[in-house]
């Protein structure tokens, strides 16, 4: 039997069409911002807004729930630091820039950029869902970008440094001999429910709090479809054969550099082979024991909680809850 919990109140279903981190409204620019002039003059330009982030923590007021943008006054009083700022993009004529600000020294809060009480560098999935949809997705942007920088930052082929040009959106290689151009990366990851009837298989992985089931995931490895990836993965972590698999939307999810890739499968049969090193368990779980028993992420001492609200997962779970899949 699944483990038992006080009934409580239904879970909130998520009722956005988008998932979360999913559209910053951004235009990228992608032609402007191979002219080094036009890069220059957004830089220098006193309208131009900046996204900064500290040590993978991301600028925000959390009682007000919104981010916190800096103009380049902000920045020019800044300790000297290796700074690369990044192009995200155009909103109407302003540009948006992010810039990795880790070597000013911070507090428990990060560093106080302007006065402003309650602005806190946190990290993004703490804050996340609060935020309007648009400015939530540009943080996970700048995140994601500054997160490739800064492990890019010597050519994998030759070892040299590297640079960034193109705004941010290109990393080339110094040496003469070698020039190699790499590109800021995304690793696809495969996250699927796994129905049969009116079940679905959750699991609890290690790595998870106390509580939490989630949908099973895993990368989609060099040589693989998408639809392969789901089916291995649910073999190798639960045991389970799968067909019947579908697209159900996608998700940047700069955690650190994953696209989730969302998907539903069906299941051959109930009978699980669990993988425990995989995961610490696997059940199958109806609608209706769900709807009664399942709590929020927050709700840390419930015996069954369902994944974060930002997350693809829960939006699998919560599409398949309504029966809308
Ligand atoms: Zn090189």
């Amino acid at each position: 039997m699944p483990p038992q919990s006080t009934p409580g109140p239904q879970l909130r279903l998520s009722r956005s069409e988008t998932n979360f981190y999913a559209d910053s409204g951004l235009d990228r620019a992608s032609e402007k911002r191979k002219d080094e002039a036009w890069l220059a003059a957004r830089l220098a330009d006193p309208a131009s807004r900046f996204v900064p982030v500290w040590r993978s923590r991301n600028w925000v007021d959390p009682n007000e729930a919104r981010a916190i943008l800096v103009g380049r006054d902000v920045l020019d009083a800044l300790p000297p630091g290796d700074l690369e700022p990044v192009l995200l993009g155009l909103a109407g004529e302003v540009a948006y820039f992010t810039l990795d600000i880790s070597h000013v020294e911070g507090g428990e809060n990060g560093p106080a950029l302007i006065e402003a009480a309650s602005a806190t560098f946190l990290d993004l999935r703490l804050v996340g869902p609060r935020l309007a949809h648009r400015e939530g997705s540009m943080l996970a942007y700048a995140r994601g970008m500054l997160t490739w920088h800064r492990r890019h930052r010597f050519c994998g082929q030759c070892g040299a440094p590297t640079r960034s040009i193109e705004g941010g959106h290109v990393r080339v290689c110094t040496a003469e001999a070698c020039t190699l151009e790499q590109f800021p990366r995304t690793d696809p990851a495969v996250i699927m429910l796994v129905t049969h009837g009116d079940k679905c298989l959750l699991g609890s992985n290690p790595r998870f709090p106390p509580g939490m089931y989630s949908t099973l995931a895993g990368f989609v490895e060099p040589g693989e479809t998408l639809e392969t990836a789901v089916a291995r993965e649910v073999l190798e972590e639960a045991g389970v054969r799968v067909h019947t698999v579908r697209y159900h939307s996608s998700q940047p999810w700069p955690f650190p550099t994953s696209l989730m890739l969302g998907f539903y499968a069906e299941a051959e049969t109930e009978a699980l082979a669990v993988n425990t090193v995989e995961l610490r368990d696997a059940r199958w779980f109806t609608r209706d024991w769900i709807r009664a028993n399942a709590r929020e992420f927050h709700e840390t001492d419930a015996p069954f909680r369902v994944p974060r609200a930002d997350s693809i997962a829960r939006r699998l779970i919560d599409d398949w809850l309504k029966g809308e899949v």
